[in-house]
Formats: structure tokens, C-alpha cells, sequence
């Protein structure tokens, strides 16, 4: 699975909408630093994985302390998906994990128990993220993602929006 940056097709919008998180002193486990979510997704033509690969970049160091992969989808999503009832495969599809062929820093591990405790729990957040990747599926695959459920779903959404200014 070949992962390409949000902000290479979405500049503004992935300035705008990276989550970034700030560590004050006397944190337990963490470096005080602001942390970049940098997302990434996979370019792969009729792949519809539904994940995320985030590079987390430390704005004191200037550099990826850690790289951790998220599926947002349910454990029976992946089975199916995979085609394998590998409990392990699953569960490294689903995450949040550490990327087992990514470099990882020192902290990646303090960083991976905080997305799975705080940022991840985010509805927001993850709806966000489901949001950017549809948008980069349509993006590098249309043939395959704009005809998707999901891409009506989208769809709809702006549909609605525009109703709603039109009644105003
Ligand atoms: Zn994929």
C-alpha cells in the first residue's frame, strides 16, 4: 500500500484542518513540543482500505517521532476485507498501532497511547478524517469513488447544504 500525503492535493484545506497537539511541562510521558497529525492515505487504484497513516511530526526536533496507522472501520470491516480471520492482521489493520515497517522514535510509544486515549476518541476528529479520505480516494481513483456509497453520502451532505440556502 503505497501512502501519499493529504497536502499534496489538498494544501489549504490539510493547513487548515491538521490536527495539531500541544504538550505542556509535567506531562507524564511526553516532551512539552507541539505535535503535527500529518495524515496520509493510500493511493492505490480500487483499494478501499479506510485507513489513515499518521506521521507525527515534532515541531521542536523538526522531524517524524512517530508513524501510526488508524482504521476507523469495525474489526469485521478488515476480516472481510483481508479475506483472512487473522486476528492479528485485523487488529493491525483497525490500530491505532505503531507501523511495523516505519522508523519510530523513543516516544512513539507515549505518542500512540495518546492518540488512542484522547484524539482518537474525538468523533469530530475521526469524521474529519473519513472526510479526507474520501476526498483524496476521489482525488487519485474517480473511477472507483465517485460511483461509492460514500461519495453520495457525501454528496447528499452538500445537497442538503444547499437546500438550506436556498430556503433562507
Ligand atoms: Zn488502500
Amino acid at each position: 500500500m503505497p501512502f501519499e500525503p493529504f497536502y499534496e492535493g489538498f494544501r489549504d484545506l490539510a493547513i487548515k484542518e491538521t490536527r495539531n497537539v500541544t504538550i505542556f511541562e509535567d506531562h507524564p510521558t511526553l516532551p512539552a513540543d507541539e505535535y503535527g497529525l500529518v495524515e496520509f492515505y493510500c493511493n492505490d487504484e480500487n483499494c478501499d482500505c479506510r485507513r489513515v497513516i499518521f506521521n507525527v511530526l515534532s515541531k521542536n526536533r523538526n522531524d517524524y517521532v512517530a508513524v501510526i496507522g488508524y482504521g476507523w472501520e469495525s474489526a469485521d470491516f478488515y476480516r472481510q476485507w483481508t479475506i483472512r480471520d487473522d486476528p492479528g492482521v485485523v487488529r493491525e489493520l483497525q490500530g491505532p498501532v505503531l507501523n511495523p515497517l516505519s522508523p519510530q522514535s523513543e516516544i512513539a510509544p507515549a505518542l500512540l497511547e495518546l492518540m488512542r486515549t484522547l484524539v482518537l476518541k474525538d468523533p469530530a476528529y475521526v469524521a474529519r478524517l473519513k472526510r479526507h479520505y474520501q476526498m483524496f480516494k476521489e482525488k487519485v481513483d474517480p473511477k472507483h469513488f465517485r460511483k461509492s456509497g460514500a461519495a453520495k453520502q457525501v454528496a447528499s451532505l452538500k445537497e442538503k447544504t444547499k437546500k438550506r440556502r436556498r430556503s433562507r
